[in-house]
């Protein structure tokens, strides 16, 4: 049963939510497994995510809402509730997770948030800024190479390190990209999962040795170790 409701203490604190919609509409990462977490059925949906918002506090003003694809995902009437969540428990600025092809939807959904006194924060999945390796072996669906285009709409982004054929000076590469086009990036480890794709025992032995203890301390950095390390999942 996934834990679908923890809170960040540590750095840039935070409550986080992982909510269900109809389902990622790329589903084709080829390390991914977790856009299995959806249903078409609306009315479930909503009742699972009504119980993990009711679990807000606010306590940090600040919430982050994933949902195993894009924000575009969740259904109207969870949408209502995030706003209303928002206003009720005092949350200034909210992340969401949203894949490149539905990049064009976030200006209004800012604008929606925006007219609450909620700050929109966009955080997506780049993985790596090399675009042959994004596309032929993660299969990301990120047609474009330069990150000064990549980052225009999303504020945040995230990373996977760990697979075969990536370097340190490749993940390095990645990192200073990130945090030179995004305001935060996060660092997500490969782990074993049902994909065919596997962790790299050698690529992430150099990223703990020689980049972790660089980045770990960087308020702009978030490091998963192991995807559950946000506390969902
Ligand atoms: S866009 Fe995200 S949820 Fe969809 S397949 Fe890729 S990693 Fe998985």
């Amino acid at each position: 049963m996934l834990v679908r409701y923890s809170v960040i203490n540590d750095k840039n604190p935070r409550e986080i939510v992982l909510l269900r919609g109809s389902g990622c509409k790329w589903k084709r990462c080829a390390f991914c497994d977790y856009h299995t977490d959806f249903s078409e059925d609306e009315n479930a949906n909503f009742e699972l995510n009504s119980k993990e918002l009711s679990k807000v506090t606010g306590i940090y003003n600040h919430l982050e809402v994933i949902n195993s694809g894009s924000f575009c995902d969740l259904d109207e009437k969870t949408l209502n509730l995030i706003e209303k969540v928002c206003q009720e428990k005092n949350i200034k600025t909210i992340h969401f997770e949203c894949h490149w092809i539905h990049r064009k939807l976030i200006p209004a959904f800012k604008a929606r948030f925006s007219k609450i006194g909620v700050t929109v924060k966009i955080k997506s999945g780049i993985e790596t800024f090399d675009r042959d390796f994004r596309e032929k072996v993660l299969i990301k669906g990120i047609g474009e190479s330069d990150p000064a285009i990549i980052s225009e709409l999303f504020d945040e982004c995230c990373l996977l390190f760990g697979i075969k054929g990536q370097t340190l000076e490749s993940m390095r590469n990645d990192i200073e990209i990130g945090l030179k086009y995004f305001e935060r990036i996060c660092i997500n480890l490969m782990v074993e999962n049902t994909t065919d794709i596997r962790p790299d025992n050698e690529v992430l032995q150099i990223f703990m040795k020689e980049l972790y203890p660089l980045y770990i301390n960087n308020p702009r950095v978030d490091i998963l170790t192991e995807n559950t390390d946000f506390g969902v999942g």
